[in-house]
């Protein structure tokens, strides 16, 4: 089967900079998973999963407009610490989930106090070109009830 709008796709990647410094891969023996054509997969990455198969390796270079996006200026924030969820102890460089009106979102740890964090609300991958390695470990056909969640469920999906 191939990769094609409501299908399931299961897939290992490797994500570098271009300088081919590691920034994160998917662990060993859990591939990720994402519902195709609507999952918010990162754009540039969707396009390249088009049309690919089970067993399937390819590199795929990501612009930071098909990617994260652009970094936005004055994207500094203060936010009470304990609206950071992710580690017990912040220090700057972390990366913290924050619940905002637009769901949940990463943001970078800059400066942080006792009670208030400055954090930065680029997207931590905003900006930047990404390198993506990736092996397509199988393809499904989404259920329904997948299409009416618009996201994966099963190992490397959600869970509810
Ligand atoms: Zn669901």
């Amino acid at each position: 089967m191939k990769i094609s709008k409501n299908t399931v796709v299961r897939f290992h990647y490797t994500l570098k900079s271009p300088e081919g410094e590691l920034i994160e891969k998917s662990d060993e023996g859990q591939p990720k998973a994402y519902l195709h054509g609507t999952d918010g997969m990162t754009k540039g990455l969707e396009e390249a999963m088009e049309g690919k198969q089970a067993g399937d390796k390819f590199d795929v270079t990501v612009s930071p407009e098909e990617g994260y996006g652009l970094r936005r200026d004055n994207a500094m924030q203060r936010v009470p610490v304990k609206h950071l969820m992710g580690a017990k102890r912040w220090r700057p460089g972390m990366i913290a989930n924050v619940n905002t009106d637009h769901g949940q979102r990463q943001v970078s740890i800059v400066k942080v106090g006792r009670f208030m964090a400055d954090v930065d609300s680029n997207h931590p991958l905003a900006g930047k070109t990404l390198c993506f390695d990736i092996e397509v470990v199988d393809v499904r056909e989404a259920t329904d009830e997948e299409m009416s969640h618009g996201h994966a469920h099963g190992a490397g999906g959600h869970h509810h």
